[in-house]
This record gives C-alpha cells, structure tokens and sequence, in this order.
C-alpha cells in the first residue's frame, strides 16, 4: 500500500469527483438564478467560473470591485470537500474538525493559496478546512525519492464513502478536463431557462484553441451564449471586454493555465525526451476515457443535499457551499508611486 511507502498512514481517500458534483450542481443553480435576474441587475452575467485560484487571486489584486461581482460565489471541489471532510464527515465520526488532518492532491500551487484563504478557516475549531495541499508531481516526486513505482505498489480497495465508485471505477464529469463547468451549466440552463434538451455540444473556436464558445440558437435568435478562457492572455482579452460592457456571453468558464487544469504548473512533469504537447494529449485522451456521471444523477450527492445540508439549516448551507471574495487594495508606496 502506498501508505507503507511514504510513512504516513492515511485512514481514508475521498474523491474529488464526489465534491465537484456539489461544485457544479451549485454553479448550475446560481447561473439560473442569476440569468432570471440579468434585467434587475446588470452586474449578474456573465457569471464567471470560480474554481482556479489562479485566476481568483489575478481578479482581485488586479481589477478588484469591478470584476468580482461577475464570479461566481460557488465553492470550488477542493473546498466543497473541506466542507464535506471538516464538516459532515467529523460530526459522522464523532470527531472534532481538529482531530483531522485533511490533505488534497491537486493539480497546481495555487490550490495552496486557496486553502490558505481566511474564508476557509474554521475560527471556533481554529483549524483550516484543507490543512495541506500537494501536487500531483509532488507525489511523484516522493515516490521517486523513496525509488517507487506505482506499478509495484499493491492496490487497496477504493474507498466508497465521498467517491463516485461504481463497479470498481471511478466516475468522472464531462465536458473540459477543468471540471466541465460549462459543459453542465449549458445543458442545465438549456433544459431549465427554455426546455431545450442539449444532447451534444458544438464548440466554435475563436482566437486560438483555448478561447472557444458554444451557443443556443432557436429561430435564428441567440439564447445562451457561453465560453471558455484559458490561459492569462485570453482571460486579459475577456476583462477588456466585460470593462467596456462589450462581452457578449452569459458564463464564461475561465482557467489561468493554457489547456486548463490538465496542464496545471503541478502535474506530472514529461520524462527526459517526451514531447510535452505529446504527454498533453496522451493526458487529455486518458481523462475523456473515464466513464462520466451527470451531476442531477449522483443519488449519493442528493442523499447528502437531503440528510446533511437541509439539516443544517438554509444560512449555514449556504455558507458551507459558498465563498467571498476581496478586492485587494493596490499598495501606493514612494516606490511604486508615477509622479
Ligand atoms: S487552471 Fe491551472 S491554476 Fe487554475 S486551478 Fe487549474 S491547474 Fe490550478
């Protein structure tokens, strides 16, 4: 077991899949009501997605009060499950949320932030709801310290409870290997705004592979209009945009890496020769080969919904689901100050 490997005993592997579902069952809720809204307040659309800190933190110290309102409230995965792990799970356990210590794997530095958030630290249990956050590629690191392969490491049983499981397997999401947002919200919003079923999304290419939209068209008339950003240049080109209220989209899913989450900083680097755009691909293939669940249809998440987040009343569920954000004021100092 990898547990006797690296010389620390973990007592259970939660799925982030499983948190995700509450992520984007969430987004999908929030953009509905948000476009029912879109004539009362012109700051509600485009929503914009919120689960790359990468992203959240260049909006804050950089186009603060003007950007923010735009972004969506919704908890990312990783935060969804401190939740889940500091919250359901302890109260399960008979535990307090300090007598865990909850790490997650993620795919780049910047999760470190986001966990490091003051929104996401529990001030009466004085402990953070993800106390550690590490890489993929930090794992790999640590394997290969210690001279493993995860080829001879002996497999252990999945771990069912908070992971989407079936038949031995884990289930993923579709869409973008960023967590399908746009993906869900579409066919979500297409269903709920204008009892369209959307079976297959067609995405048009805009300016370069990672700046791509989809619409929804009914007599010639554009009824959705949603995209994805990635990458910091393409994200600059969207805020111009939304400053000169020239945007033309109702949701944007927007990443800070080129490729998004699978190119994330932390991944697993190529090995001495690979092609990276190879390795990339080869990534992208193994994701989209994972068989996929629809968020409406995890019963196990709905279970949750039912037994634990109506129990603990609508204010606190909204709390645990939901985040803020802060502008960041810019430091004027005789340094940085133009004459
Ligand atoms: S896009 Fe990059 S920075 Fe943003 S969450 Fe994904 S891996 Fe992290």
């Amino acid at each position: 077991m990898i547990e006797d490997v690296l010389n620390f005993r973990v007592h259970h592997v939660f799925d982030t899949s499983f948190s995700r579902t509450f992520s984007l069952l969430e987004s999908q809720r929030e953009f509905v009501k948000r476009f029912k809204r879109k004539e009362q307040d012109s700051k509600t659309l485009p929503m914009l997605t919120s689960a790359c800190p990468g992203w959240i933190c260049y909006a804050e110290k950089t186009h603060g009060e003007m950007i923010l309102p735009y972004i969506s409230t919704t908890r990312s995965p990783q935060q969804m499950m401190g939740s889940l792990v500091k919250g359901h799970f302890a109260e399960q356990q008979g535990l307090s949320p300090q007598q865990i210590y909850h790490v997650a794997v993620m795919p780049c530095f910047d999760k470190k932030l986001e966990a490091s958030r003051s929104d996401f630290y529990l001030n009466e249990a004085e402990t953070r709801e993800v106390d550690c956050v590490i890489t993929s590629g930090e794992v790999q690191k640590m394997l290969e310290e210690k001279n493993v392969s995860l080829k001879d490491v002996e497999p252990a049983p999945l771990d069912t409870m908070f992971s989407s499981v079936s038949e031995d397997e884990f289930l993923s999401h579709s869409g973008s290997g960023s967590g399908g947002y746009l993906h869900h919200v579409f066919t979500y919003a297409a269903k709920q705004l204008f009892g369209e079923e959307v079976k297959e999304l067609t995405y048009k290419t805009l300016r370069n592979k990672d700046f791509q939209e989809v619409t929804l068209e009914k007599d010639g008339v554009v009824q959705l209009s949603f995209a994805f950003t990635y990458g910091f240049r393409n994200i600059q080109n969207l805020v111009q945009k939304l400053k000169r209220g020239k945007s033309p989209y109702h949701f944007v899913e927007v990443m800070a890496c080129p490729s998004g989450c699978i190119n994330g900083g932390g991944q697993v680097k190529p090995l001495p020769g690979q092609n990276p755009k190879e390795l990339l691909q080869k990534v992208e293939d193994l994701y989209k080969e994972e068989r996929t669940l629809s968020p409406e249809e995890d019963t196990r998440v709905a279970e949750l919904y039912q037994s634990w987040l109506h129990s603990v009343g609508e204010e606190r569920a909204k709390e645990l689901l939901h985040t803020h954000y802060h502008a960041v004021e810019k430091m004027i100092n005789g340094l940085t100050m133009k004459w």
